[in-house]
């Protein structure tokens, strides 16, 4: 059992970030804002200026924050078994098919299979036995949430919760606005230590708590700035972490398998890809529509920390696209076309007709 799946555990890290973001900002604003830049140094309008920045952006960081937990990752809607086969067995399996029962107690209905569709070596598409789902393009199963989460990113010691599709923009707000306070706090701190050693002849010529606040400061700048940084290229080039992760792993595990309906023929290929190729299936080569699938449509709103970019919905069809609706996962069109060229090599797995393609027409 990892430790992530203890309520107490995930709740304890971001619990001690919360105090000491507390503290650093009691620390900053008291002891070197109003002590010392205000009552020593007789600079008030620049005592204010930075305490209002610094209690700013710290609020910022905590609404973000307590968003990113109350909006969570996002659930992937259930998605029925697509029609392979015509015996209706959807995934090909005894355990799928005693799993399906519609609302109304019906047995086991399916749905045309999507264009595009990850799946395994023989053409089938991915299954959840937890969810009892198909698991969409990109979602990937929560062991912590327990549910299926679209365009799974990673789970987040420091704030608690597994970052996905729904609150991904304000994960990444959350990262910048928490490094725009450690930069505040260092730039300034920095800039009037030398003056306040200087006024003060007593030891110690500094007090402590600037200096914990400064160097507590430093360190989180050293893991959010290359974070924030590191995110902002993976939507750049439409990558999750998971993705990033994938390639870094020497197993077996790090195939993937693609099906693609080719419409001249009508006929199902199944191709294999490398780890390394498989995380460019969603790159869309245009670094702006990489960054608005992350961040949304209106680049104005990219910064503001309010609500998701995804809207909720509840799936109420059983057709792929209406149950995913804003959790589709579109590959590009020059993937499409190495898909293509592969086809034209014979530089596939292995090839087959779906029932569901047939019967869509
Ligand atoms: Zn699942």
């Amino acid at each position: 059992m990892r430790l992530e799946q203890f309520w107490w555990f995930r709740a304890s890290v971001p619990a001690v970030v919360l105090v000491l973001l507390a503290y650093a900002s009691w620390g900053y604003c008291y002891e070197l804002c109003y002590n010392e830049i205000h009552q020593k140094l007789g600079q008030k309008s620049v005592a204010v200026g930075l305490i209002c920045g610094a209690v700013t952006l710290a609020l910022v960081v905590i609404f973000a924050w307590i968003q990113l937990v109350i909006l969570g990752p996002g659930k992937q809607p259930k998605v029925l078994p697509f029609r392979i086969l015509p015996d209706s067995a959807g995934t090909g399996s005894e355990d799928d098919q005693s799993s399906g029962k519609s609302t109304d107690g019906r047995a086991i209905e399916t749905i045309v299979p999507p264009r595009v569709y990850q799946c395994d070596p023989q053409g089938y598409p991915l299954w959840c036995t937890a969810c009892q789902s198909i698991k969409a393009n990109r979602a990937h199963h929560s062991s912590t949430l327990g549910y299926c989460v679209p365009r799974f990113d990673h789970y987040c010691m420091w704030i608690g919760t597994v970052v996905g599709r729904r609150n991904y923009r304000l994960f990444v707000q959350y990262s910048l606005y928490l490094w725009g306070f450690c930069i505040l706090v260092i730039a300034s701190t920095a800039s009037y230590l030398p003056r306040i050693i200087a006024s003060r002849k007593t030891i110690p010529r500094v007090n402590p708590n600037i200096l914990v606040v400064l160097a507590l400061s430093c360190m989180v700048t050293l893991m959010v700035g290359p974070l924030s940084l590191s995110h902002i290229y993976y939507m750049s080039v439409n990558r999750t972490s998971l993705e990033v992760i994938a390639t870094k792993r020497r197993s077996k595990a790090t195939k993937n398998w693609i099906c693609y309906l080719n419409e001249t023929d009508g006929m199902r290929y199944v191709f294999e890809f490398k780890a390394l190729d498989a995380q460019d299936y969603w790159n869309k080569h245009n670094v702006l529509r990489n960054l608005k699938e992350f961040l949304g449509a209106h680049i104005w709103l990219w910064l503001v920390p309010v609500g998701s970019n995804v809207k909720y919905h509840q799936s109420l069809s059983f057709e792929y696209e209406d149950a995913l609706q804003s959790y589709i996962e579109e590959v590009s069109d020059s993937f499409l076309e190495t898909l293509q060229n592969r086809i034209a090599n014979g530089d596939y797995l292995t090839t087959f007709r779906a029932y569901g393609d047939q019967t869509s027409k």
